[in-house]
């Protein structure tokens, strides 16, 4: 009997917890909170992530903020390879896997994107068929919900932060880039962000330095006009974000559909009271408790569920 149950412990599926949710919503705060908690290494899921070059842009966790959690498939490929494919992703993902539980620690799977985290854990992927529900690890996925229209709301705020951190300098180095060599950095080419300044720079081009984004502030101020462009670049991008957000939480729902089994965590009303005024009961403590409890709190005993089964 002992040879028995220990081959069949050794044919058990190796267990992966995982985050879904789209962008903007807490997956990567959630993974560090849920670090403290269980041995977990980090493999991000994000199809722009995965590539090294704009860190901002594709708002990529800081260093400062993984708080040691060790981060995979990070910044780990050349976007000058051009595009990765859900296949090569899942490739590269069940050598991180391996990689981790080897180490004797738990996998954290967290995107972002749907194609990916779809091709690395079903039984059998098709991209153009439905999601079959056998999966070929054990799988504890949460979901962090949050109600499109309150992603969208949230967007100026993120967008123009992002612009602040340099997000424009990323972008006007990209495009110098691409003027000398229109290929660089191909697997990048899609990030959003790219495609919507590149409007601008054509009409506004970054010519010197490498602090664009001042030069080109000061330069607005001025230009009536060229300020209009420049906001147009950023609708665009609330635009195109707000547009992945409800593609995300659509696809997200049809895995669920085809019979995944999702942990659904509303993060609505944190992310809403991070957003209102104190006066009306908002702000960022409140924001933290509720955080706390109906997200972190709730993974915790999801988690704590899946490693006792
Ligand atoms: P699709 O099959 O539509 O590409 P997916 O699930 O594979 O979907 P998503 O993560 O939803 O991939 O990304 C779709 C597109 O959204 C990307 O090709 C890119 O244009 C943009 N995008 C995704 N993640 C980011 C990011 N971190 N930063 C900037 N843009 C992103």
């Amino acid at each position: 009997m002992a040879s028995s149950s220990s081959s069949a412990a050794a044919h058990r599926r190796p267990k992966v917890a995982v985050i879904m949710g789209a962008t903007g919503c807490g997956k990567s705060r959630l993974s560090i909170d849920l670090a403290s908690h269980f041995p977990f290494e980090v493999i991000n899921a994000d199809k722009m992530q995965v590539y090294w070059g704009l860190d901002i842009t594709t708002n990529k966790i800081p260093p400062a903020e993984r708080h040691g959690v060790p981060h995979h498939l990070l910044s780990s490929f050349d976007p000058n390879d051009g595009e990765m494919t859900p296949s090569q992703f899942s490739f590269h993902g069940d050598a991180a896997i391996s990689g981790v539980a080897s180490r004797g620690k738990l996998p954290l799977l967290v995107g972002g994107s749907n194609s990916f985290i779809h091709a690395l854990l079903a039984d059998r992927f098709d991209p153009e068929a439905e999601a079959s529900p056998e999966l070929r690890y054990d799988c504890c996925i949460l979901w962090v919900h949050v109600s499109p229209p309150v992603l969208k709301k949230g967007l100026p705020k993120r967008v123009n932060g992002m612009l602040r951190m340099g997000a424009f300098d990323e972008l006007a180095g990209y495009y110098h880039l691409r003027q000398t060599d229109p290929g660089a950095r191909a697997g990048l080419r899609k990030a959003i962000g790219v495609l919507e300044f590149d409007r601008y720079f054509e009409k506004y081009p970054p010519l010197r330095g490498d602090a664009w984004g001042q030069e080109d502030a000061r330069e607005r101020q001025n230009d009536p006009v060229r300020e209009g462009a420049y906001q147009e670049a950023l609708r665009e991008i609330m635009k195109n974000a707000d547009h992945l957000i409800k593609g995300q939480v659509e696809k997200i729902r049809q895995l669920s559909k085809s019979g995944w089994v999702l942990h659904r965590l509303d993060a609505t009303q944190a992310v809403r009271l991070a957003m209102a005024p104190k006066e009306e009961g908002g702000g960022d403590d409140r924001s933290r408790e509720v955080w706390e409890r109906e997200v972190v709190g709730r993974s915790v005993e999801i988690v704590n569920q899946f490693l006792r089964e």
